[in-house]
């Protein structure tokens, strides 16, 4: 570092940081967050990490103050620099790799799951779509991302004293989000619209920055609109069918409409999961209003767009009936060339059944150039479910599905302590090598037991110290005894992290079916075992509430409590204390249900292990060392066999191999076994399963 003793005027860093505020690179640079947190730790954690708002919020005079310091003017400096350094890079991996790729993928994504501060997520599929952007960005490839500007996000959730979850609906103060309005040359903002049934509705885009990558967030939210118009954009995945049409109308024929008002020209159109499918109909349009036939004009569409699949949860593919349909599209289904009939088709899984409701994902795999599953096991049940789209083709392996199994954006997930770990074994260069297994392999034979093993009670010391407040405040709104939430869970106690969404299939109270057993478990005072669950369910999902209430009720159970937790109100926050603090990540749901699974990939990086079931990625990244599987690589049909079977496999493999294995320690005190698994875990799992390796992939295999 340069030895520079000239003062730095807290003018120009004041500018700086109010510009690195707008552009979400600082979501995965620590030292930015940092920065942010000490110009005032009040407002950062009032605002939940929000450096808009903070920004929004803190006096001119804090500021100065603040930045007069040259001590701290100097870090902001240098991570301005750092900043710049990242935008201006002009040799990234795609420079090199992908430099055919002229004009920006167009990804398409009802949710964006970027930070916590920036509320337009429900779960995984949003979180994918986040990790996928930055990765983007840091490979350097054109993109840029297409999605909603909900105005209340999804819900917060809260538990009343019975455990039972409710929803809040809490407003986002656009004016604190690093958002802007997309204008025009001469500043106006450019207003589209698309027809929904009877009516007009016009919509904006607000553009944030994601390091190198754009993303345009639609917003129906204006007072041209009528109320239940202007409702469209107002909650993730929000409302009835009907609004639900309305987003992903919005969405898929808006979004392309808003691309063209932009000028922008896609070389591809990714569509994330099936919500944005009707961008194909109105890329179909654009082909008929040029005078080409409707043969003609679908090749065209198709060359132009790729899919990927998240599920094989039937309920998990949006479906809309004719009605409903024909209320939307019949004023203007002549513009595509066809018939209300025949547009049905488009979505039809069974075209002999005329009266089938249109399937989304249907129309995305007859529109698509390619398509593909999100695991190896993924694409083989998408291929089996879909393959009545595909008559001609015979043999199932020739269903035309891939799969590039998913990953996560490893920078977005390590923490402070983790970055400090990794930067003083093996300097900055560990951000950047993420395409490089070797680094791995090599690096973790340079760190010894002592130093991972204290960094492991470091980090589940960090997060006991995080639930105990989050209890804390929690209780307090109950009007009960705080004072015992202060001293609960023990930082030496194998601590094992369940967080997900609560769908019923994913099986949180698995570890309780046979209780006797399970509570002995918790009982031994020798080898203390404890678990920390948090998770929402859909606000209609009342079979996922009655899960969250059963967890609840086993952590005031007289023997389990203060060992048995449920954190409420689950998040990205939440989620990077849990993968970051956690000795082994639980994942139980029926397989294959779980497309991939992402939550377990976040905790690699911080020396964590999983223990799961064979499904999604965990099936291709389990060697037998590198973590614990849950039973083997197939499952009995029926629900309850596979549930009965998988609670004893589960309920094993903690008794016989997790408990022993933690708790045999050297002279030292250290689990020399367990650290093995660690180092195996690390060298294994970082380098592969993250987003990198993935956007690398989709490059090579079907954007290019
Ligand atoms: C990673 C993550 C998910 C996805 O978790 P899975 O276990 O893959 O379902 C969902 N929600 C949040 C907040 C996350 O951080």
């Amino acid at each position: 570092m340069a030895k520079t003793k000239k003062t730095i005027s807290s003018s120009q860093l004041v500018e700086g940081l109010f510009a690195l505020s707008k552009n979400l690179w600082w979501t995965w640079n620590v030292d930015a967050q940092n920065i942010f947190q000490e110009l005032s730790p009040e407002l950062w954690t009032k605002s939940n990490h929000n450096a808009s708002a903070l920004l929004a919020d803190i006096s001119e005079k804090e500021l100065h103050a603040r930045l007069g310091n040259q001590k701290f003017a100097r870090r902001v400096d240098e991570v301005l620099k750092q900043f710049h350094t990242y935008m201006n890079n002009k040799t990234t991996w795609a420079s090199k790799n992908a430099k055919e790729i002229k004009s920006p993928i167009a990804y398409f994504s009802a949710e964006f799951g970027f930070h916590e501060s920036v509320r337009i997520y429900s779960g995984g599929l949003g979180i994918l779509a986040g990790d996928h952007t930055k990765s983007a960005s840091d490979l350097g490839i054109p993109f840029v991302g297409i999605s909603l500007f909900y105005r209340e996000g999804y819900f917060e959730q809260r538990i009343t004293v019975d455990g039972w979850q409710q929803e809040h609906y809490v407003p986002v103060d656009s004016k604190k989000q690093p958002t802007e309005l997309v204008v025009d040359g001469e500043g106006n903002p450019i207003v589209c619209q698309v027809q929904i049934g009877f009516n007009s509705v016009k919509f904006v885009a607000r553009k944030l920055q994601v390091g190198r990558s754009l993303i345009l967030l639609l917003d129906t939210n204006l007072s041209e609109n009528e109320e239940n118009h202007r409702n469209i954009t107002a909650h993730v995945y929000g409302g009835d069918t009907a609004t639900r049409i309305a987003q992903e109308i919005v969405l898929g024929i808006g979004g392309v409409r808003m691309l063209r008002a932009m000028g922008i020209k896609p070389s591809t159109y990714h569509m994330n999961e099936g919500h944005s499918a009707f961008l194909t109909l109105e890329l179909l349009r654009e082909e008929i209003f040029k005078g080409v036939s409707l043969e003609k004009a679908k090749e065209n569409v198709i060359k132009q767009c790729i899919f990927t699949t998240h599920t094989p949860v039937p309920a998990g593919h949006d479906r809309f009936n004719k009605d409903l349909m024909t209320f939307v599209f019949e004023r203007r289904v002549s513009e595509y060339g066809m018939t209300m009939d025949e547009l049905m088709k488009f979505g039809s899984e069974h075209p002999e059944k005329p009266d089938e409701p249109f399937c989304m994902t249907v129309l995305c795999l007859k529109m698509s150039r390619s398509a593909n599953g999100v695991s190896e096991l993924h694409g083989k049940v998408s291929r089996e479910m879909w393959k009545m789209l595909y008559p001609e083709i015979k043999s199932m392996n020739k269903v035309p599905i891939g799969s590039i199994t998913n990953g996560i954006h490893v920078n977005t997930w390590s923490n402070n302590s983790t970055n400090r770990f990794w930067n003083d074994l093996a300097g900055n260069d560990w951000k950047e090598k993420f395409l490089e297994p070797k680094f791995w392999k090599e690096t973790v034979n340079k760190i010894s037991d002592e130093e991972l093993w204290a960094h492991r009670y470091e980090l589940r010391r960090q997060l006991i110290e995080f639930a105990r407040r989050r209890l804390h405040l929690q209780h307090s709104r109950y009007g009960n005894g705080t004072a015992v939430y202060e001293t609960i869970l023990n930082p030496d106690a194998l601590t094992i992290g369940f967080a997900r969404r609560f769908a019923t299939y994913k099986r949180a109270p698995l570890l309780f079916t046979h209780f006797e057993k399970i509570l002995d478990v918790f009982n031994d005072q020798k080898k203390p075992v404890q678990i920390i669950f948090a998770g929402k369910a859909h606000p209609r999902d009342d079979e996922g509430k009655k899960f969250i209430q059963r967890v609840i009720e086993y952590s005031t159970h007289p023997n389990l409590f203060g060992k048995v937790i449920f954190l409420e109100n689950y998040d990205m926050n939440v989620a990077r204390h849990l993968i970051s603090g956690a000795d082994v990540w639980l994942n139980n749901p029926r397989r294959p249900l779980e497309a991939s699974g992402t939550s377990g990939q976040k905790i690699a990086i911080h020396g964590g292990l999983n223990c799961s079931i064979m499904d999604g990625w965990w099936r291709e990244a389990y060697d037998g060392t590198n973590g614990f599987s849950i039973g083997g690589d197939g499952q009995p049909e029926a629900y309850d066999v596979q549930d009965e079977q998988d609670a004893d496999f589960l309920y094993d493999v903690i008794k016989s191999k997790i408990i022993p294995e933690f708790y045999n320690r050297n002279a030292q005190g250290i689990p020399v076994k367990w650290l093995k698994r660690v180092r195996r875990a690390i060298a294994t799992l970082v380098p592969q399963y993250n987003t990198h390796r993935m956007v690398a992939e989709y490059v090579k295999k079907y954007y290019k």
